[in-house]
């Protein structure tokens, strides 16, 4: 099978890794629109051959890997051109991109995907192998792709030994605002508070112990890949945020009344997600 993948990033780049080692994939074709990740990709030996967009109807399958507001113009432009090919995506939002092509004739031989795997960098630079292993992939609106669509873009998110989940795209955004959206918006605040309130960058990596890290790590992801997920989910991001300020507005009242007790809730209240997450 010949899999043409466009957005040759993280994602992009760390699928191509993985299924280049695959025996069933016969041939990697990758696009991108910028001549030096795509040059890059060559030389890093991250696919075969590069191709232009055109190039890219080549192959059996073809693999959106490009930021959301991008993959808005794409997947209907790929739908208008194919033949018998297969399209998936990875975007990390679903609902607008599911319902912009509903009615597309060539619906059945989409498949609506977000692979549950990714880190804060970007670039094929960032592309790694084993990125996937053993991750969940949300497969959206199944009923809407055909039996031999859903078959070859699950296989090939077996090859890279992740699981199929499936979820409803709509009901995929509001939980992705939950799980992933709002945790990106708060480190991005925090770094931004930081920043301002700490001039002193030195200071800030001199005193900056595990727990600043890893709250902040996030915060090092790019704009082109989160300001599209950012305006896509308004809908369902407002609401979390609103949730996320009022909580944060029970800390700071608490504080600064000295209410030690009610400090003392609201943490256990939240210590409650250990029984959830489990590490
Ligand atoms: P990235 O920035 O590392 O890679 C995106 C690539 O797409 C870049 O090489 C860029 O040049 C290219 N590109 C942008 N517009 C293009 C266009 N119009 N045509 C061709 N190429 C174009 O981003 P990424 O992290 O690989 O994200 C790719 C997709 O995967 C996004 O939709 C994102 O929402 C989704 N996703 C990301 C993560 C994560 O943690 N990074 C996890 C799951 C899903």
């Amino acid at each position: 099978m010949v899999v043409g993948i466009i957005g040759l990033g993280l994602i992009g780049g760390s699928m191509a890794i993985d299924l280049k080692k695959d025996s069933r994939e016969s041939e990697i074709l990758g696009y991108d629109r910028s001549e030096l990740h795509l040059q890059t990709a060559v030389k890093l030996g991250i696919i075969d051959r590069a191709v232009d967009l055109e190039g890219i109807m080549e192959a059996d399958v073809i693999v959106l890997a490009v930021p959301v507001g991008a993959a808005v113009d794409l997947l209907p432009w790929l739908l208008d051109r194919i033949d018998k090919q297969i399209v998936t995506d990875v975007g990390s939002t679903k609902a607008s991109l599911c319902a912009q092509v509903e009615n597309h004739p060539k619906r059945p031989q989409y498949v609506s995907a977000h692979p549950m795997a990714g880190t804060e960098f970007s670039g094929p630079w960032a592309a790694r192998p084993g990125l996937f292993e053993g991750c969940a992939v949300i497969i959206c609106d199944k009923e809407k792709s055909s039996m031999d669509a859903l078959n070859a873009v699950t296989s090939l998110f077996h090859s890279l030994h992740m699981r199929p989940v499936y979820m409803n795209s709509v009901e995929h955004d509001m939980h992705a605002a939950y799980v992933s959206h709002i945790s990106h918006i708060s480190s991005f605040a925090l770094a931004l508070t930081v920043l301002e309130k700490e001039e002193d960058t030195r200071s800030i990596f001199n005193l900056a112990s595990g727990g600043f890290s890893s709250t902040v790590r996030l915060a090092k992801s790019s704009k082109d890949m989160w300001t599209p997920i950012f305006a896509d989910n308004a809908e369902n991001i407002l609401p979390v945020l609103d949730t996320y300020v009022e909580k944060m507005q029970a800390f700071r009242a608490a504080i600064a009344e000295g209410d030690i007790e009610k400090i003392n809730g609201l943490i256990i209240e939240a210590n409650r997600i250990k029984k959830i997450l489990l590490k």
